[in-house]
């Protein structure tokens, strides 16, 4: 493998072109493993960023990948239909809150987020009321990195000083403070309220990610937030857009993290583990009376069609990997890894370099004071045989749910060693 070319001319994630960090070639994956290039095995804690929840190369969704590319593997959407696009629509129905009527398919998380926006906007134009076209969010989320997408990011840890000018501003509130399984602190949802009082005229929808705020700050919050924040969009005219895109097949417990609120939105957006890690693919999900206003007004349709819009290839995979999801325990399994990351990490909130440790669901965190070094940590975490992908201060985990016990508690050790080695 050629890896001094992928260090002279590949560019990785948020990554430097000409002063790279070190890259560590993979073989092959299988299961929970991640076979590297020289034959070291890392046990996986990352799910490649959410996505591979059911592992590795796995048989059900190889053989749907084969069967379905022998078929087709793409055609276009517009004017043309299959049953993999058909199936998988009934499906995520079938496990989305009750109201979602309508799915639109995109190719990734970020365009499901533009998709969500376009759709808040074009209501409210179909609606009568054009103004109404921002946006309000908490801060401490991630919603992607395309331009919209990036303008409702948190506004430090997003790139909002880089690009600031060029960014739609939009309206942030404050994270929420109580904590999920804590008490909830009404003065919480004050901030909401005030804004949705005095600017709701030219407020299009409110958007976040319930429960659970990802690669913004992996922070874990009260679903009395989520109650009281549904109640006040409705009173002002407001949509609701949950972005489901990390907590959604199970991660967080329940199979969407709305489940824990048991309020309804809008809009949702799924994707990350949509297609159990093997292609891209997302959705947006809306209610009836979001599509037909929508439909109603001229132009008559909504706006947005991506070329690879429904890929047969990754609809007939992600039908396999939900139904694979959905027929197998994975609450038991979501709950064995939960309790395993609890009792692996609890040994790291007793380390001075440690602000916090925090688990729920299949997601375990360890909160740093000081960032850590990433080029360091990595090869910390390569050398203990365990692929953890840390970024600012946060150390966390979310392993693939067929993750056995002996997984977890390797993945928590080296967490917990190499977080009291920093600094
Ligand atoms: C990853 C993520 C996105 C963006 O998805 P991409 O597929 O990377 O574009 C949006 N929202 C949340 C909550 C995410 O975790």
């Amino acid at each position: 493998m050629n890896t001094a070319f992928d260090q002279r001319h590949l560019w990785h994630p948020y990554a430097s072109a000409t002063d790279p960090l070190p890259v560590y070639p993979v073989r092959r994956a299988q299961g929970t493993t991640i076979e590297l290039e020289d034959g070291r095995k890392l046990v996986d804690g990352m799910s490649s960023w959410w996505c591979a929840i059911h592992g590795y190369n796995h048989p059900v969704l190889n053989a749907a990948a084969k069967a379905q590319i022998d078929a087709m593997a793409h055609v276009m959407f517009g004017g043309l239909t299959h049953a993999p696009a058909i199936e998988l629509g009934e499906l995520l129905l079938a496990i989305a809150p009750p109201s979602m009527r309508h799915v639109f398919y995109a190719d990734s998380g970020s365009v499901a987020v533009e998709v969500a926006m376009k759709m808040a906007v074009q209501f409210q134009y179909a609606a009568g009321r054009p103004r109404k076209s921002n946006f309000v969010t908490i801060r401490g989320g991630y919603r992607g990195d395309t331009w919209n997408a990036m303008s409702v990011c948190d506004p430090q840890t997003g790139m909002h000083s880089l690009f600031g000018p060029a960014l739609p501003k939009r309206h942030f509130l404050p994270i929420p403070r109580s904590p999920f399984g804590g008490d909830w602190d009404d003065r919480d949802i004050r901030p909401l309220e005030a804004l949705l009082w005095n600017q709701a005229d030219d407020i299009a929808a409110l958007i976040l990610e319930p429960i659970v705020q990802g690669a913004g700050g992996m922070r874990f919050y009260h679903p009395g937030y989520l109650r009281r924040a549904a109640a006040l969009c409705r009173r002002h005219g407001v949509l609701l857009i949950f972005d489901e895109i990390a907590t959604g097949f199970g991660r967080t417990g329940r199979l969407f993290a709305w489940e824990h609120a048991g309020v309804e939105p809008d809009i949702v957006c799924v994707g990350k583990a949509l297609t159990g890690g093997y292609l891209t693919l997302s959705a947006t999900l809306a209610t009836a009376d979001v599509a037909q206003t929508i439909s109603g007004h001229a132009p008559g349709c909504f706006m947005h069609g991506p070329t690879f819009m429904a890929n047969p290839l990754a609809c007939a995979i992600a039908l396999a990997s939900t139904r694979l999801l959905l027929e197998s325990d994975w609450q038991g399994r979501v709950a064995a890894i939960s309790d395993g990351l609890s009792r692996g990490l609890a040994p790291a909130a007793a380390l001075p370099q440690v602000a916090d440790v925090r688990v729920l669901g299949a997601i375990g965190v360890i909160e740093m004071r000081e960032p850590v070094d990433l080029a360091i940590v990595q090869r910390r975490f390569v050398e203990e045989g365990v692929w953890i992908r840390p970024f600012g201060r946060l150390v966390y985990a979310m392993p693939p749910y067929i993750s056995s016990a002996a997984d977890i508690a390797a993945i928590t050790a080296a967490m917990v060693k190499i977080a009291g080695e920093a600094g």
